[in-house]
């Protein structure tokens, strides 16, 4: 049918009405957070050569090797609809010279991501993440710092209660060796009882067994070996040093040996923030130290840290959204006072009173629009009162009525206005 009507492509969503008004709490909170910490904003590019994320993921990874929206652009170059945010940022450190000199610099970003999966409650194939790295520091502190100011827009956006911090090490690159050599004979035994996935990754990845969703392995990685028996000295004081300054800035955190990743350059600090609120997705933020990243990208050695988090998780967790601020409706009465309508509400919205004019209508229209637009005052316009320079001020949701002089309007409404919004 020609006119068939047009739906969003699947797992994507139109952010309208409280769905933006969750969506832009997140972003501003966040950046007002990571601000106080010293974080600047960057914005990368949404596609990337595909060799940033082939890099930085590894080819193997659940999401190179099955979630990319990876395309042939009409110059035949490879090109993908970034999946995560970190690879971009430590490949534009390194694409614009900033890996030498005014190091660490921190950086948080926000925006979409793209990721071909299964469309879920709280999993999507366009969401939204917020991050923030530390690049170019090694010491722990910077490890302890990203993950407070993670947990301060938690905080801050009131959900940090039933949220936990969950905290792993995967030690250094010696401590790693011999963990996953103790996994592998460990899990070798088994090999039979474990299932398809994990009895490939036995062979190219032993340490994502670790994190198997599946019952039968988690019930044979439950006695498998630790990475905590195998910690070189210098990986263990890393991670006592991190937890250290976590309860020093207070952050409330347990100790989780199953978190891993799948790469070599990720080192030291790995954590998660869970919620047991949002059912199987109750991951909200995950991070840790990259120590060999920007190395992927062609850049020198540049130890950093960092998470990323779920939009949209955190904007179903949110209890209570700030009211939208209300109008000033602004009411001529009879068409000759159109003029002094327009100049008073330009004069109103100068001064920084969000105000609104009803294109057309009677008196009786006009009033039953401003009550649509949820407006807290109206400003009556009649030609007797403009005549003496003055205007009614109606409030509408008490009820009451006052005369103010047109030039005043703007200093004398804002007192009229609630401080905090009620309704909305
Ligand atoms: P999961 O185990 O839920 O698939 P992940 O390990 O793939 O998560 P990361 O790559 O660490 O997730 O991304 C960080 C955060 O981004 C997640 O904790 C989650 O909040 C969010 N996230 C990841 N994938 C999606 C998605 N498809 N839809 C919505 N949010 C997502
Ligand atoms: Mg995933």
């Amino acid at each position: 049918m020609a006119n068939e009507k047009l739906q969003p492509v699947r797992g994507t969503r139109d952010l309208i009405g409280e769905d933006f008004a969750r969506h832009a709490r997140v972003g501003a909170v966040a950046r007002q957070v990571a601000a106080l910490y010293g974080f600047e904003e960057w914005a990368t590019p949404i596609v990337e050569d595909t060799r940033v994320f082939s890099r930085s993921l590894g080819e193997t990874s659940d999401v190179v090797s099955k979630e990319m929206y990876t395309f042939q652009d009409r110059g035949g170059d490879s090109i993908t609809l970034r999946p995560e945010g970190t690879a971009g940022v430590c490949r534009a450190l390194v694409s614009n010279g900033l890996t030498q000199g005014n190091l660490p610099r921190k950086v948080f970003y926000a925006g979409p991501m793209f990721r071909y999966e299964r469309p879920q409650k709280g999993r999507y194939r366009q969401f939204h993440q917020i991050g923030a790295e530390v690049l170019g520091a090694a010491e722990p502190l910077s490890d302890a710092e990203v993950i407070a100011c993670g947990w301060h827009i938690l905080t801050e956006l009131g959900i940090s209660d039933g949220t936990v911090l969950e905290i792993n090490t995967l030690g250094d690159a010696q401590s790693r060796d011999a963990h996953r050599a103790a996994l592998v004979a460990h899990l070798s035994a088994h090999r039979e009882k474990l299932s398809p996935d994990s009895q490939v990754r036995l062979e190219k990845n032993p340490l994502r067994i670790l994190d198997s969703k599946d019952e039968g392995d988690r019930a044979l990685v439950a006695d498998a070996p630790s990475i905590h028996d195998h910690l070189t000295p210098a990986a263990r004081a890393h991670y006592d040093a991190v937890r250290r300054h976590l309860d020093v800035f207070a952050v409330p955190y347990r100790v989780n040996p199953r978190i891993v990743r799948g790469l070599d350059y990720y080192s030291h600090t790995a954590f998660e923030f869970v919620t047991d609120r949002l059912g199987a997705q109750g991951t909200v933020m995950a991070g840790g130290r990259y120590d060999g990243l920007v190395e992927e990208m062609g850049g020198p050695a540049t130890p950093s840290v960092g998470w990323a988090a779920g939009m949209e998780r955190l904007g179903m967790l949110l209890t209570d959204l700030p009211a939208a601020p209300r109008p000033v409706a602004v009411i001529p009465v009879g068409e000759e006072m159109e003029a002094i309508a327009l100049s008073t509400i330009q004069a109103l919205r100068r001064a920084g009173i969000s105000a609104e004019i009803a294109y057309k209508g009677n008196l009786k229209r006009r009033m039953e629009r401003a009550n649509r637009l949820n407006a807290r005052l109206a400003v009556i316009l009649g030609d007797a009162e403009v005549a003496r320079g003055v205007a009614q001020v109606k409030d509408l949701d008490g009820g009451g009525q006052q005369e103010v002089s047109l030039a005043a309007l703007p200093d004398v409404l804002p007192g009229m206005l609630p401080e905090s919004p009620a309704g909305g």
